[in-house]
């Protein structure tokens, strides 16, 4: 096998292994949460138009949203940058406070970095956001090793600016 079969490989089983871990120890923490990201403080969800148009039932033309945002008479809890859509401070309208769950879930409408919050594989390595308190590094390494198999450690880099972010790469053992 190539070297890059390898890293796809590994990327692969990552990715696999960083959605099991969700599954297993962060969805369930979700409903006895004490800080829930949905309510997006301090997290900042990312959104392309189709997205803001539906979660937050916009239904004006785009250009008449981004004039009525750029004029500052847009939801305060918006901002617009390289095509794309920021929210932040205020809660996602469509969490649901009382059930501790998200509205749309498994649908379209459900932006990507929902799903890979807090855990998810990058360029071969695997990040872990501990903003969310569901997450147990020492757990989630072990979780890796046991995904990967015999002959691997990892190494673990908290981010410079953001030391929450941290990112755990994958070593071979020395023999
Ligand atoms: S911060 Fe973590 S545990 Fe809390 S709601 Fe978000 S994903 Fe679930
Ligand atoms: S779309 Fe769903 S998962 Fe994403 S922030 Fe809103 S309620 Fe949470």
């Amino acid at each position: 096998m190539s070297s890059r079969d390898q890293r796809h490989r590994q990327a692969r089983a990552l990715a696999e292994a960083a959605a099991a871990y969700q599954a297993a120890a962060v969805i369930p923490h979700c409903a006895v949460c004490t800080k829930p990201c949905c309510r997006l403080d301090p997290l900042v969800l990312e959104l392309d138009w189709v997205q803001l148009k539906g979660l937050w039932q916009i239904d004006e033309p785009r250009r008449a949203f981004d004039r009525r945002l750029c004029a500052g008479r847009g939801p305060e809890e918006i901002r617009a940058a390289d095509g794309l859509y920021f929210a932040h401070g205020k809660v996602c309208p469509a969490y649901d406070e009382v059930g501790h769950s998200c509205r749309v879930y498994g649908q379209d409408l459900k932006p990507s970095g929902c799903s890979d919050f807090p855990v998810y594989e990058d360029g071969g390595a695997i990040i872990a956001d501990l903003r969310c308190e569901a997450v147990d590094l020492e757990a989630l390494v072990a979780w890796m090793v046991r995904a990967l198999g015999p002959g691997y450690r990892i190494v673990q880099t908290p981010d410079e600016a953001f030391p929450f972010l941290v990112t755990l790469e994958v070593r071979r053992v020395a023999r």
